[in-house]
């Protein structure tokens, strides 16, 4: 599996850390339409190997990992 370094400007994340780094172990990237009417619980452990959800643009797509930094979740 491929060791990936994520950078993101979400900094009221649980999992940003400075200089615009993620230090999650393991993110959820999906496509807008498929994260954004799923729950809080929709995330990389549970997510089915065999799910697809393809895009034609960058701007179509989300981490559905995100945590508010705020949240007791
Ligand atoms: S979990 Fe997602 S939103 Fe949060 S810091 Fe990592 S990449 Fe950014």
């Amino acid at each position: 599996m491929a060791n990936v370094q994520v950078r993101c400007s979400v900094n009221n994340c649980h999992y940003w850390t400075q200089d615009n780094y993620c230090k999650a172990n393991q993110i959820l990237v999906t496509s807008d339409s498929s994260g954004g009417h799923a729950g809080n619980s929709y995330d990389a452990p549970s997510v089915p190997n065999d799910l697809t959800t393809p895009v034609q643009m960058s701007m179509e797509t989300c981490c559905q990992t995100f945590v508010s930094k705020n949240s007791r979740s």
